[in-house]
């Protein structure tokens, strides 16, 4: 395999990778990295595919100085950056990081002869933390490498930092999905009434729903009288920090209670909503838990082509989220948005504290000593608004996939025997048979599943097509 090392080609590949006619126009959007924006040459574009922001391989190399080869012929880009490297390949979504093959939300892709890749992902996988004003388009990475010091005097302060994947309100409970468990500074003000709630070492990752507001995002509260505005915004920058405020409206106290489940923070607010019990209030939406099975340290069954069953199940689950985020009356949240392992118990607790309308477990089945069994299957546990989903569910699932139908069934798993709304788990298809394998790691095929598993919770909820 031939490889150009860019460093030494780089310019003489750029005649080909230029795109003839960009616009006039100079870039929209910004990148700071540490403090200090990135002085892009005016030929390079920073595209926004599907709310991911994607640069030019040209940018990783010049602009982050990470070392990049391109290989033409197989379309591969190795990234190295001291001891990480990653490796991706146009037109596909798998990468490889150490070795491991991890599921992207997008792949990179050749855009007018140039080659663009998923910033967030390489800039976390390098190392550095990723942030996002919509508004504004600037793009905020930081690179967190404290300046090498003498040995002090043991009271070195550790500053990694978190990212919030998203925020919510929904049922009277603020809910914050975090990288990394984090205990926020919370202090109550007043004229007006405000809990300001402050993440340390925090930044604002791409959240999918756009801000609104300069740097500042607001969240839907017109079901909760007593609550005026939740915003948030990106408080401070090195070190990061977000803050949300809680502006309280006719409240003779301020009362709420915390917890932190699967890294997401919540903040239940629903003694604050309750002083007028005569008329309970609900925002009216739904709130749907998807989780996507295994995780981190569990990889779950592997499949025939060897890879874990928890990359088929982030992928899928992340499009489920992403679909059920263009619902009005739908609040999403995620058990788990990257690789990570939140406990059984964990995830049932968050849905069960959510009060949860319904709750969606995503898996891959697997007989290894009988690679011939296909299919799918979805199961329930006892409860007929569970039964129900699972078969609304499913039967658009066996279209969707299009594989052997084998049923709905009753089954005592505990994600959902312990959780107590309508909940089913999805074992879509035979990890261990080579084509239910092929067909459920297609990206379109699971674009189908995806929205036949939003189809089927919407007709469980009884919600209109929204658009
Ligand atoms: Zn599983």
């Amino acid at each position: 395999m031939k490889k150009f090392i860019i460093m030494l080609l780089f310019s003489a590949l750029l005649l080909f990778l230029i795109p003839m006619h960009t616009q006039a126009a100079t870039n929209q959007t910004k990148i700071i990295l540490d403090g200090q924006e990135l002085v892009l040459p005016n030929s390079v574009e920073v595209v926004n595919v599907r709310n991911n922001i994607m640069i030019p391989i040209r940018v990783v190399a010049e602009n982050l100085e990470f070392n990049v080869n391109w290989d033409q012929k197989t379309q591969n880009v190795h990234i190295q950056q001291g001891s990480n490297a990653i490796s991706l390949t146009v037109g596909k979504e798998e990468a490889l990081v150490e070795n491991n093959t991890v599921m992207l939300n997008i792949a990179p892709q050749m855009i007018k002869n140039t080659v663009v890749v998923p910033l967030r992902f390489v800039s976390e996988e390098m190392g550095l933390s990723v942030g996002w004003n919509n508004k504004d388009k600037i793009v905020t990475l930081s690179s967190n490498t404290s300046l090498p010091s003498e040995p002090s005097n043991g009271s070195e302060i550790e500053a990694t930092t978190n990212i919030v994947h998203d925020i919510n309100y929904a049922n009277n409970q603020l809910i914050v999905s975090l990288d990394h468990e984090v205990t926020p500074v919370i202090t109550t003000l007043q004229n007006p009434e405000r809990i300001v709630v402050d993440f340390p070492s925090t930044n604002l990752g791409n959240m999918g729903q756009a801000l609104s507001g300069g740097t500042m995002g607001r969240l839907d509260t017109s079901g909760s009288p007593n609550i005026t505005d939740i915003r948030y915004s990106l408080f401070k920058n090195d070190p990061a920090q977000v803050r949300i405020v809680i502006e309280l409206n006719n409240v003779s106290s301020v009362n709420y209670e915390q917890q932190t489940i699967a890294g997401n923070f919540i903040l239940d607010l629903s003694m604050v909503n309750d002083p007028t019990p005569a008329t309970p209030v609900s925002s009216g939406k739904k709130i749907v838990v998807i989780d996507p099975g295994h995780g981190g340290s569990d990889p779950g069954t592997i499949s025939f082509t060897k890879k874990p069953e928890k990359i088929f199940a982030l992928a899928l689950g992340l499009k489920v989220q992403a679909l059920l985020q263009k619902e009005s009356g739908i609040e999403v949240i995620m058990t788990r948005e990257t690789d990570i392992y939140p406990t059984r118990s964990e995830r049932v607790k968050l849905a069960n504290d959510l009060k949860a309308d319904v709750f969606v477990s995503i898996h891959g089945n697997s007989v290894t000593a009988a690679p011939q069994i296909t299919g799918t299957e979805t199961y329930y546990y006892q409860r007929e608004s569970s039964k129900e989903l699972a078969n609304l569910i499913h039967k658009r699932l066996i279209k969707a996939m299009g594989l052997a139908d084998r049923g709905v069934k009753n089954g005592n798993y505990q994600v959902i025997r312990e959780t107590e709304m309508a909940a089913a788990l999805l074992e879509v298809g035979f990890l261990s048979n080579k084509s239910d394998e092929e067909a459920m790691m297609s990206e379109t095929n699971q674009i189908k599943a995806a929205q036949a598993i939003v189809d089927g919770i919407k007709e469980y909820l009884k919600l209109e097509d929204s658009e």
